[in-house]
């Protein structure tokens, strides 16, 4: 058997050995070691990234189909105009830059396609309308049932 590192002939101690145990090839094996290890981690945590991405991305439609609901008779928030045909859940700060409130409807509002796509949001005519509107938007925002919440602290479930 001859060393992977050295590439000199040893008696191997252990089937399957490719180092002979100099220091040197020791530390060339341990390293191999771990660039294994960290190869498996690595691989590992990129397929948990995936799943948690995979998890926003599905609340993202869910919270997206609410807004559309809640706005459904409302204007674009950009241009104030009536929207014809899709209505686009328009985040103000961006989903991607801003994690913390991704999913915060005080956040995102219907637009018309011209807003939120080709416009990437408007972001000068909907900040002024954000600050405009804010009251009547707070009063929406509040006015929905908020029965679920209810039920549950209600019910004492936890006990
Ligand atoms: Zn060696
Ligand atoms: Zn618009």
């Amino acid at each position: 058997m001859r060393c992977k590192n050295c590439k000199e002939k040893f008696e191997p101690a252990r089937f399957n050995m490719k180092y002979c145990l100099k220091d040197e090839c020791v530390r060339v094996f341990v390293e191999e070691v771990k660039a294994k290890q960290w190869k498996k981690t690595k691989q590992k945590m990129q397929q948990d990234l995936e799943t948690i991405q995979d998890f926003l991305n599905m609340t993202q439609v869910i919270v997206n189909k609410f807004i559309r609901l809640r706005d459904k008779e409302e204007n674009c928030i950009s241009c104030g105009k009536h929207i014809n045909g899709v209505r686009h859940a328009s985040h103000y700060l961006s989903a991607g830059g801003h994690s913390s409130i991704r999913f915060h409807e005080d956040n995102i509002w219907v637009s018309c396609y011209k807003c939120n796509v080709m416009l990437s949001g408007n972001q000068v005519e909907y900040r002024k309308a954000l600050i405009k509107d804010s009251n009547k938007r707070r009063k929406r925002v509040n006015k929905r049932p908020k029965t679920r919440t209810k039920s549950i602290s209600s019910t004492r479930c936890c006990r």
